[in-house]
Parts: structure tokens; sequence; C-alpha cells
């Protein structure tokens, strides 16, 4: 479209036209039979989307913040250690909530665009002073663009009788991850990032083993708003085809939840992945022959749903990206606080195919040439065109 820019970032990102209709239909009662079935529909397409037959689904009004808030909120009690797999941004926010919650919180970490491995993780949890409650995970921190080894963790974890929780706002529904076969106990995301909706949905799907802790808690959870013994019953009766009420649903991002859920399930979550190693091998052979460097150390723990390439010398963000944008793409700057000036964020996940990246790649060539930065024209487009074909 002539006067659009595709939206590029780590979220929110494009989203498909039949999810937009349904986004944009006027609202319906939070009551009405059509509604409850849409609901009752998206709770069940969920454990799809998680890999969580047997699972029970949240579906809250807000961001992903809110969800990494209801995770530790449910299951972690004053005085209970959380150990936290630290690779940046969002693992410190993950490790500040769940303090907020009173959690004794480590955090096992490693230089910035490097991940710890399964084996770092055993020896926090052998040298910790007493048993670790629970394991937080984030699976792609999108302040690095590094991509963690969930089942290599979650085993470690579970070894030490740890629940595991993922932060997967970044990466599910285009990262692979199967809840039941990696051993997670409790996964989460946000609507405006992989599941490609417009953002104000908090997805959760707690396990059994997730459910069990929330049940066995000798303290009401400590939010209010979160408790998910005033969600359960709304969650349950859903599903079950009968309407419920503790707070107004997002009518609207239900609605828009079903019909992407639909898309997502008929495409096949496998399928889905793929789709998203193919963007990230295009779009960083292009990043590559530009001449361009990643923050993730290894091209194998870079993460599927983005990139975060390093800026050539005497480029700066702010010069880059306003012209990257005037050329028709709108990319992200840096995040991470030791690194924050020295990359940016390219988001690939969603609505997105080999056009969208070979498109992004087009305007960002013809930001760098107006930063003055000497490459081969076309060259990005072309490595990117032939590794994503
Ligand atoms: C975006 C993101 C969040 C925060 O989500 P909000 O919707 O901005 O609150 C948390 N974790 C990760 C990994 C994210 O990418």
């Amino acid at each position: 479209m002539k006067d659009r820019t595709l939206l590029m970032i780590p979220g929110p990102v494009e989203v498909e036209p039949a999810v937009l209709a349904a986004h944009a239909a006027p609202p319906t009662s939070h009551l009405e039979p059509r509604f409850i079935e849409a609901f009752s529909r998206a709770l069940v397409g969920l454990r799809g989307l998680f890999g969580a037959a047997d699972g029970q689904p949240f579906v809250l009004a807000g961001t992903g913040t809110l969800a990494m808030d209801s995770a530790a909120a449910n299951l972690v009690e004053p005085g209970d250690a959380v150990m936290v797999v630290n690779t940046g941004y969002f693992g410190d926010r993950f490790g500040a909530i769940f303090e907020r919650y009173g959690a004794q919180v480590g955090h096992v970490r490693a230089a910035v665009g490097d991940r710890p491995e399964a084996a770092g993780l055993r020896a926090a949890l052998s040298t910790a002073t007493g048993p670790v409650k629970l394991v937080a995970i984030t699976h792609v921190d999108t302040s690095t663009g590094v991509l963690t080894d969930v089942p290599g963790l979650a085993r470690v974890a579970r070894e030490h009788g740890a629940l595991v929780v993922v932060d997967g706002v970044c990466s599910i529904g285009g990262e692979a991850l199967h809840m039941n076969d990696d051993g997670v106990d409790l996964a989460l995301t946000a609507s405006q990032k992989a599941v490609g909706l417009p953002p104000g949905l908090a997805l959760l799907m707690a396990g059994p083993r997730a459910m069990e802790a929330f049940r066995a808690r000798r303290t009401p959870a400590g939010s209010f708003y979160s408790d998910w013994a005033n969600w359960l019953p709304i969650m349950e009766a859903y599903e079950a085809h009968r309407p419920a009420y503790f707070g107004t649903p997002a009518v609207n991002l239900v609605w828009a939840l079903d019909a992407s859920l639909a898309l997502i399930l008929r495409e096949r979550m496998t399928v889905r992945w793929a789709r998203h190693q193919r963007l990230a091998k295009a779009c960083r052979a292009g990043l590559a022959a530009l001449g361009l460097g990643q923050v993730p150390v290894r091209a194998e723990i870079a993460a599927n749903t983005m990139s975060a390439p390093r800026l050539p010398a005497g480029v700066s963000a702010q010069d880059l990206l306003p012209r990257v944008a005037d050329a028709g793409a709108t990319l992200a700057g840096g995040l991470h606080a030791s690194a924050r000036s020295e990359y940016f964020r390219i988001g690939h996940m969603g609505a997105c195919g080999l056009g969208e990246v070979l498109a992004t790649l087009g305007a960002l060539e013809t930001g760098l040439a107006a930063c003055g930065y000497a490459f081969e024209r076309g060259a990005g487009v072309k490595a990117a065109a032939a590794a994503g074909g």
C-alpha cells in the first residue's frame, strides 16, 4: 500500500486481514451466544498453539508484562526461591516481578548476546542454598535476539524438582515450543507478537504441575486482578459454552484471537515454525551480505522471530531508522542497557513472508546508503532472496 510502512519491529507486528476484520467489527456483548462460542473455540485453540493438551488457558486483558505478573503472582509465595535464566532485559524484568511477590531470586547470566546452557543452570541449582521452586526462562529475549534451549534447561529444572516457566512473548507462534514435549509447566505470551493480533491480550497456559502448585498455596495470590481463583471459573465456564463474569473480556481482541488461531492452526505449528526459520535465515543472509554483524554471538543461538543486527561504524540508530522508515519499513532501536546504541532490531514474525523481509532489506539498504555507509547496493536483497527461496 502506497502510504503505509511495513511494521517490522518485535511487536506490535503486521496483522492478517481476516484478523483485522474480526477486530474491527462492532463490539458484541460478552454474554452473547456467538461470542461465547468464539471464546470457547479460542480457549481450545490455545492448547494447540502452546502444545499443551492438558493445559489450563487464561486470556486476560493486558500486555505480556501482565502475563508475567500473573504467573509470578499465582505461582510464588513470599520466601520461595526462583532462578531466572537471564539473556537480557526481559529476564531482568521477570526477576523484578518475582521479587515483588516476595521470592528470593537468583539469576544465571551470560555475556550480552550469549546464553546460559543446561550445565550452567545445573551448577546454579546444585549450589543453591535450598530447594528452588521455579525456574524462569525467556525463550527469546527481545533485547538481544538470543534464543534459549528450553527443552535442555527444562530437563535440568525438573531434575531439581522446580517448575518450568517460559516467557514466550517473543516466541510462541513463531519458535518451536511444545509444552508437553519440552517439559514446560507454564508458558505465556501476548497478542501483539508471533500470535499476530494487535496489542492488548495476555495469554497464559498452565500445565498440571503449575495448577497443582497454585492449589497448594498457603496464601492468596498477591494480586487481586491476576488471581487465578478469580479467573479459573471464568475460563472453565466459557470453554464449557457458558457465560460468566469477573472482569469484562476484551471482546474485540477475543474475536481477533479466534480468527488468528484459526489461521495458525490451519497452517500447522511445525510448518509455521519452519516458515519463521526460513525468514530468519533469509534476513540474516541479507544482513551479512551488507556487512552487518549480529548481537547473538553464534548463529545457532539467534532467534527466528527477530534479528538484532549491529550498526556499522559511524552509523547511529537515530540517523538510520527514520531513513529506513521513509523508505518503507519501521524498525526498532536497541533495548539492552549495556549495548543499546550498538544495534537495532527487526521483527519477522506472524503475518510475514519472504516479500516483507525483502522489502525491509530494500528499505534498510536505502537508509544505509543515505547515512553514507559504503556497500554494494542490492547485495542484501539478493542474498536474502537466495537464502529464503
Ligand atoms: C514484548 C515482551 C515482553 C513484554 O510484553 P509487553 O506486551 O510489552 O508487556 C515480555 N517478554 C518478552 C520476551 C517480550 O518480547
